[in-house]
């Protein structure tokens, strides 16, 4: 059975009273649960279809940062003046336009696949989780909240309702997705690397993330500060390069092997690297 709730509040009852599968744009769901050409998806027990709830499809800004309801669509993402550049700059290589119509950005951060294109960005603007249940709310770091592919720590009576960015500076950015084909392209792997350098040119603040290479998106802040000091001291990379193909550990699947994602995460780094004025 799958629940059409008439507003919010309803959802949250009805997840308060059994477990059911979160249904938004279904461009996962369906997926995952795929059944014989011409015959509904299997999805286990009874599941809530949460795409027509406008209470979820909001964007706005405050001092805490950007606010995303969970429900607001890929596409819309793309349409509004308030999303960052580095945020639009992947979803605009996520999927195909139709895709990008009905999946959301609730869907992309509670399917938890490494390879979801928006979690990079997510981490470097060190993403809130907001999550309500008919007990209250709850915010949690979305370090904190995937903890590994497909999972979170979400609880069964809860649903993502917000998703909050925080406000950074940067002054330069650096975005790539390694992919197939476009509108079914998903990540062989990705980067993300953002700084902001001040009129002398000394930079303030680095952050790297890289999605599909791991079991979770890669983010180390240690790795990070390293980075930010020999950028200011025109140190070698090499060590840090080494550091994080520690942490670059692909796995060989149908979209491409291992060894070539971690070539490839390699060199991105490095061009961002360059880019910030390393060497
Ligand atoms: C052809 C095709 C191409 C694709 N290409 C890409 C791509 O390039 N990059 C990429 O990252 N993804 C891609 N995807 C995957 C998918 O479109 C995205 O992950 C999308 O953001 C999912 O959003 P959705 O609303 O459809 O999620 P759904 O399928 O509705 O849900 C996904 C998961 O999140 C949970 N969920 C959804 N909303 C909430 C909520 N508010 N609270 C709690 N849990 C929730 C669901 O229960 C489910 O576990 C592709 C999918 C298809 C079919």
């Amino acid at each position: 059975m799958v629940i059409l709730p008439k507003d919010y509040k309803h959802t949250l009852d009805a997840l308060q009273d059994e477990k059911l599968t979160i249904i938004a744009g279904g461009t996962d769901v369906m997926v995952k649960n795929r059944n014989w050409s011409g015959l509904i998806p299997r999805v286990e027990g009874n599941s809530i279809n949460i795409f027509q709830l406008n209470e979820l499809s909001y964007i706005r800004e405050d001092e805490s940062g950007l606010h995303i309801g969970a429900g607001t669509k890929l596409e819309e993402l793309l349409n509004s003046p308030l999303i960052f550049e580095p945020l639009k700059a992947a979803v605009r290589e996520m999927a195909s336009p139709a895709i990008r119509h009905v999946g959301t950005i609730g869907g992309n951060v509670g399917n938890a696949s490494p390879a979801g294109d928006t979690l990079p960005i997510l981490y470097v603007y060190d993403t809130v989780i907001v999550l309500e249940s008919v007990e209250g709310i709850r915010e949690i770091s979305i370090f904190e909240f995937i903890t590994g592919p497909g999972k979170t720590t979400r609880k069964s009576n809860e649903i993502i309702k917000e998703i909050i960015l925080k406000n950074i500076d940067y002054t330069g950015f650096y975005y790539e997705k390694v992919g197939g084909r476009r509108s079914d392209a998903i990540s062989k792997l990705s980067f993300v690397g953002l700084y902001n350098a001040d009129e002398k040119g000394t930079i303030k603040d680095v952050r790297i993330a890289f999605g599909a290479v791991y079991k979770t998106i890669v983010r180390n802040h240690e790795l990070e500060r390293q980075l930010l000091q020999s950028l200011n001291s025109e140190k070698s990379m090499e060590d840090i390069i080494d550091e994080y193909s520690q942490l670059i550990q692909p796995i060989d699947d149908q979209r491409s092997n291992a060894n070539y994602r971690k070539n490839c995460s390699l060199s991105l780094l490095k061009s961002f690297i360059q880019m910030a004025g390393g060497n």
